[in-house]
């Protein structure tokens, strides 16, 4: 799972270092980017950051397994393996009832066993699992935490084998439709930077395996791309260093304020929503 990294706060108004996932926060909304890395606010566990953070880690250790053990059934009970491990620690008060635990429980197995549909973890090998990537980009620092690589033997237009760098990025969540899927690309074309710049090599493709579909996006990439893709960071790095120093951060609204963790609660832009709503008498 892509995860964030980030060192900032306006007592020392220098951007330290920036992650994909609040690069592309930025991007978004800057008020949302203030929120999670200058006011590192945090948000109450929901059931589907549990369900993200358990597949993620019960996938990574499916790929510790032998080949021949990487079954459904091993992937399953990595699965519950995981749930139990993390449970106790990070969502100890996430259900109700049992029964929802449950629902939950099944509901994600059938996800992974869509898993299966979609790719064969039998038949590669993983050069990594969960890289931890610090790397210097031109004069920025950009470190986050890329699910998968993998190398492949494929055949070019031109009919030679050749052996291509596959970096993927599972998700739990839904699928964007076709029209927004080159938006979903924006981080892990970051990564693709990332290890162009640390192994040199330019990765062939990105994938995204959303489980909940199952849905597969894939982008070929070449180095054109991941040139674009630096300068556009580098504005993004200038922005943000900008928006630290004048402590400016604009409320940009759009329908990914539907699934804002801060559009109910903090958000200036709802302000008016939320104090015009009918109360509740509790
Ligand atoms: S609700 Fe919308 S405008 Fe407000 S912080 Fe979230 S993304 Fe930005």
């Amino acid at each position: 799972m892509a995860t964030n990294t980030e060192d900032t706060s306006l007592d020392s108004p220098v951007l330290a270092t920036l992650s994909p996932s609040r690069a592309s926060d930025f991007k978004t909304c800057p008020q949302l980017y203030k929120f999670k890395a200058i006011d590192k606010l945090t948000t109450e566990p929901t059931v589907h950051q549990a369900r993200g953070t358990t597949v993620h880690l019960a996938l990574e250790r499916l790929f510790e397994q032998p080949a021949e053990n990487r079954s459904p059934e091993r992937l399953y009970d990595l699965f519950r393996e995981a749930w139990t491990e993390l449970k106790p620690v990070e969502y100890p008060e996430l259900f109700d009832s049992i029964d929802d635990e449950r629902s939950w429980g099944v509901e994600t197995l059938n996800m992974l066993a869509t898993y299966f549909s979609m790719e064969d973890p039998t038949s590669f090998e993983p050069l990594a699992l969960e890289m931890d990537l610090l790397v210097d980009v031109e004069h920025m620092k950009i470190r986050g935490i890329l699910d998968r690589m993998e190398e492949v033997k494929e055949t070019d237009a031109d009919g030679k084998e050749r052996t291509a760098l596959v970096i993927t990025d599972y998700k739990t969540g839904k699928a964007p439709g076709q029209q927004y899927a080159n938006k979903a690309f924006f981080a892990l074309k970051i990564y693709a930077l990332l290890i162009r710049i640390s192994r040199g090599v330019t990765p062939a493709r990105i994938r995204l395996l959303y489980l909940n579909g199952p849905t597969e996006y894939t982008m070929d990439i070449n180095d054109a791309q991941l040139d674009a893709m630096a300068k556009q960071l580098a504005a993004l790095w200038g922005a943000i260093e900008k928006a630290i120093l004048t402590d400016t951060w604009p409320a940009k609204t759009s329908a990914l304020c539907n699934w804002c963790d801060f559009k109910d609660t903090i958000c200036p832009a709802f302000e008016h929503e939320r104090s015009s709503a009918p109360k509740s008498d509790g």
